[in-house]
């Protein structure tokens, strides 16, 4: 049979593999002790399901056999096996999306940084990192014939017809060639081979097993006698041993575990180099009784804020895995939990559709919702320094949670967010904000922008900072968003900073003060506003300011930074905020505008823009034409 080209990406993938300088070779034997695994999972689910009882779960194991002679490795599993087609499918392209992200990461040009590989499972493909020549025998269930493929790496892979008395797969691997820098040879030994199996692979629920070598001491024949001046002969002989101890980390007692235990697990089987932030291993009786083993990884994903970005648990009914990525034990804004739901009280031959409306599974994950929600909380009052670099990965994702569904899980998410803060140090809840706020504040004040340095530089921050009121940064695009879905907050209410109304407490002298400047610079002010024609809604004088003259806040729902996040989005529409330019009161700029007004009004139509411009530069925004802005600037020097 004529060879067959594999898929282009998979090509690629397999280049990678083959020439790869990776230093975790070794990787391969886990892969592919788990694709075994998986295929006896498959089978045992599919007997069940179908209730044949013919097949005991006793009876499933992989073996192992190395060959020092013919230079292979062995890997056989009793599983579902393939027949010709899946062979085809499976192993002539990229089957899973890990492969593909990982290729993707490779060609973003991160191709000298080959340790990410481990971060992605690459599956059956990492045999060729080891291997000069990989055949695959396999029979799968219910079929009679036997195929097999066989592939020396990027040339291509063939597929003929061939012998194999049961079912399931045989993965033989010709291994390459020693060289100076790598030792391949070293996957033949028995050492090498079971020390791997017990770093990688020691939780699989099948034995793996291989024929080892033992020695004992020799029989003494009957009749005679041991002699005691003699060193006891030994004889070696073959057994049958299983390598992993196969009891999965979550059926263990919590007492036998350590943190340590807790961190292998998870970075072993998600791929990640940091530990996790929590660990949540609950055992729960009772009218649903089951096991979670939970994790909040330390870090984000790389394609966590993406869309290909998949939530979900494991699922296991009683140690059979019935779902790798079950989608529905997690709300969204818990999306980054990591884990595994183990119970016997989930049928097994449940489909994907049916398990979105099981109740029992709804039931597991509305305590686990909970649970989750109360060891966030017990971290945040706990840890503070730990939560915030939870918070730096993952708070975006719970602010999303409180704007998503139209506020539905706000009650529950408000407790868990934390912000940068005028007044303290670190990151602040919400509560603390409030015991600390004054008696005559009324409402939470919060300041939206790039980054905390440019906001505490905000004009608008100056007349609450000289009150004392502590003033909540907020920095990400949804901030304002989810404030505002909020609403308030023990029932004090959100108030920007540049809100039209402060709300604050104003003495009787200063309220006539301020009507009487309020007077005295009316036509001065319409007179500005009609200059500026619509770029604003309105001029008026501002209290909130001290010692900058002017900056631009908005009126009703949508304020100028919710105007910059919304029009940065791939929208045909923009949307435009109600500008208000506020001009300071107590600035000396008020009276040089009343009494230029009164001289010359063509004076003041240039001094309009200029205002405008530079509460325009206040804000983060560009001024609409730089060049007059600047000549403008140049007439008053030069005047
Ligand atoms: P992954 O296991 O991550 O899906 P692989 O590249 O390792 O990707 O394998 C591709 C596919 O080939 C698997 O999804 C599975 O369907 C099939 N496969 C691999 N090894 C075996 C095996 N030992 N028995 C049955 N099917 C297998």
């Amino acid at each position: 049979m004529a060879k067959k080209q594999f898929k282009a990406e998979s090509k690629r993938l397999l280049d990678l593999m083959i020439n790869s300088i990776y230093t975790h070779k070794e990787i391969f034997l886990r892969e592919l002790i788990s694709n075994g695994s998986d295929a006896i999972d498959k089978l045992y689910y599919q007997s069940l399901a179908e209730g044949k009882t013919g097949l005991s779960r006793d009876s499933f194991r992989i073996l192992l056999e190395p060959d020092k002679e013919a230079g292979t490795l062995t890997i056989t599993d009793n599983g579902m096996g393939m027949n010709k087609e899946e062979l085809e499918k499976n192993l002539g392209t990229i089957a899973r999306s890990g492969s593909l992200d990982f290729k993707s990461q490779m060609e973003a040009g991160k191709e000298g940084d080959i340790d990410i590989i481990g971060q992605f499972g690459v599956g059956f493909y990492s045999a060729f990192m080891v291997s000069e020549k990989v055949s695959v025998i396999s029979r799968a269930y219910g079929e009679e014939q036997a195929w097999i493929w066989e592939s020396s790496g990027a040339d291509g892979y063939t597929i003929k017809e061939a012998e194999k008395d049961d079912v399931g797969t045989q993965v033989i691997l010709k291994l390459k060639e020693d060289t100076e820098e790598e030792n391949y040879s070293r996957f033949l030994e028995d050492y090498t081979l079971r020390s791997l199996v017990k770093k990688y692979s020691d939780y699989i629920r099948y034995p793996i097993q291989m024929m080892v070598e033992k020695s004992r001491p020799k029989d003494i024949p009957e009749g005679e006698e041991a002699d005691p001046d003699k060193a006891p002969e030994y004889e070696t002989y073959q057994e049958l041993e299983t390598l992993n101890s196969m009891v999965p980390l979550w059926k263990k007692p919590k007492s036998e575990l350590t943190d340590e235990d807790y961190n292998r697990f998870y970075k072993e089987k998600y791929y990640d180099m940091a530990d996790p932030v929590r660990v949540i291993h609950t055992n729960v009786e009772g009218v649903v009784s089951y096991t979670a083993l939970l994790f909040v990884p330390g870090q984000a994903p790389f394609d966590y804020y993406s869309k290909d970005f998949e939530k979900g648990l494991t699922l296991y009914s009683s140690g059979v895995m019935i779902m790798e990525k079950c989608p529905d034990l997690l709300p969204d804004h818990y999306s980054f939990v990591r884990g595994l739901v183990d119970s016997q009280d989930l049928s097994l031959n449940i489909s994907r559709e049916m398990l979105q409306h099981d109740r029992q599974l709804k039931a597991i994950a509305q305590r686990l919702e909970k649970k989750i929600h109360a060891d966030l909380l017990e971290m945040l009052h706990q840890d503070r320094e730990k939560y915030t670099e939870f918070f730096r990965h993952f708070g975006l994702q719970l602010k999303f949670g409180v704007y998503d569904r139209f506020g539905m899980n706000k009650d529950q998410l408000k407790d868990l967010l934390i912000y940068h803060s005028s007044t303290e140090e670190g990151m602040v809840t919400l509560s603390e904000y409030v015991s600390r706020m004054k008696e005559d504040q009324k409402a939470i004040y919060y300041a939206c922008g790039e980054s905390v340095e440019k906001i505490d530089r905000m004009p608008q921050t100056e007349v609450l900072k000289d009150r004392g009121y502590e003033i909540l940064y907020m920095t990400d695009d949804i901030d304002e968003f989810a404030i505002q879905i909020l609403g308030e907050f023990e029932e004090k209410p959100f108030k920007s900073v540049s809100a039209d109304d402060l709300e604050l407490e104003e003495t009787e002298e200063e309220k006539k003060e301020a009507e009487k400047k309020e007077e005295d610079s009316r036509p001065v002010l319409d007179f500005l506003k009609e200059c500026l024609e619509d770029k604003v809604a309105e001029v008026r004088l501002s209290h909130r300011l001290k010692s900058h003259p002017v900056c631009l806040t908005s009126r009703g729902g949508l304020s100028i930074e919710m105007e910059k996040v919304l029009n940065a989005m791939p929208m045909e529409e923009k949307v435009k905020a109600d500008r208000v330019l506020e001009i300071n009161a107590s600035h000396p700029i008020v009276d040089k505008l009343i009494r230029t007004y009164g001289e010359d009004q063509e004076q003041v139509r240039t001094y309009a823009q200029l205002l405008y411009d530079q509460a325009l530069l206040i804000e983060g925004l560009s001024v609409e034409d730089p060049v007059a802005f600047s000549n403008r600037v140049c007439d008053l020097m030069t005047k």
